[in-house]
């Protein structure tokens, strides 16, 4: 279903949380999709993967930040129309996602337009220096900024820790949203891979005015960090009223 005012930006949970769809400027653009069922673990359900698959549809683009399996897989490639503009983050992404069949592919840079909105390709590391140095596949990753005249400028920061490439994102954007990858994904033996609660926190001080979203919760089976302990600790800390924790399928919308 659309929205059916351009001034509201909405932001669609899936029952696989993973799949969220923004919708910005009467646009339906799907971020992260992913199909395949992850194995239910202490903070992680079986998701109803296949019921979200078919709010797939109707979308009008499709931003790829990364090409790991829990946000872009093989059953996802095969389910979405092949002519549908799909966003890569570099052209590496972008030539693996034409070779399985997808004929308008484009990359982002920081100075992307789609349909009147503009979209800024912006920085992030999925996990330490060390980190990085140890596991080479988590590789690069971006975020996004999605800018349009009527509507609240929409920050996606996608699989980073807090760090200065989200640190500048936010001071060159002033983003009004903040869409945060926040399960604390972990390697044994290595600090989390994607924002914990105190990378959530730091985000918070550096864009003490923008609505934090925390995403990526409970869905993929290495995440540590539930909903209930996020939520607990913002409130803590004397944030929880920046900060929103949607549940699987929840619909958020501003105005
Ligand atoms: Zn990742």
């Amino acid at each position: 279903m659309r929205p059916t005012s351009v001034s509201a930006a909405r932001l669609d949970n899936f029952v696989a949380p993973n799949k969220s769809i923004i919708c910005h400027a009467n646009l339906q653009i799907v971020l992260e999709t992913f199909s395949h069922a992850q194995p239910a673990s202490k903070y992680s359900l079986s998701n109803g993967a296949e019921t979200a698959l078919t709010q797939l549809a109707d979308v009008d683009a499709v931003v790829v930040t990364h090409l790991h399996s829990d946000h872009w897989d093989d059953e996802a490639a095969a389910i979405l129309d092949k002519k549908l503009p799909l966003f890569a983050q570099n052209d590496e992404d972008a030539a693996h996602i034409r070779s399985q069949g997808f004929q308008d592919v484009r990359t982002l840079t920081e100075n992307t337009e789609f349909q009147g909105i503009h979209l800024a390709k912006t920085g992030g590391q999925h996990g330490t220096d060390a980190t990085l140095e140890a596991i080479p596949a988590l590789g690069q990753v971006c975020g996004v900024v999605f800018s349009h005249p009527s509507n609240k400028r929409l920050y996606l920061a996608g699989d980073t820790i807090w760090n200065e490439h989200v640190a500048a994102a936010i001071s060159r954007h002033h983003p009004e949203i903040i869409v945060l990858n926040a399960g604390k994904a972990v390697f044994p033996g290595f600090p989390p891979i994607i924002m914990g609660e105190e990378d959530v926190l730091a985000v918070h001080k550096a864009a003490p005015e923008a609505t934090l979203i925390a995403s990526h919760m409970e869905a993929v089976n290495h995440c540590v960090l539930s909903r209930a302990a996020l939520r607990a600790y913002s409130e803590e800390q004397g944030f929880a009223s920046s900060l929103l924790v949607p549940a699987d399928g929840e619909t958020l919308a501003f105005k």
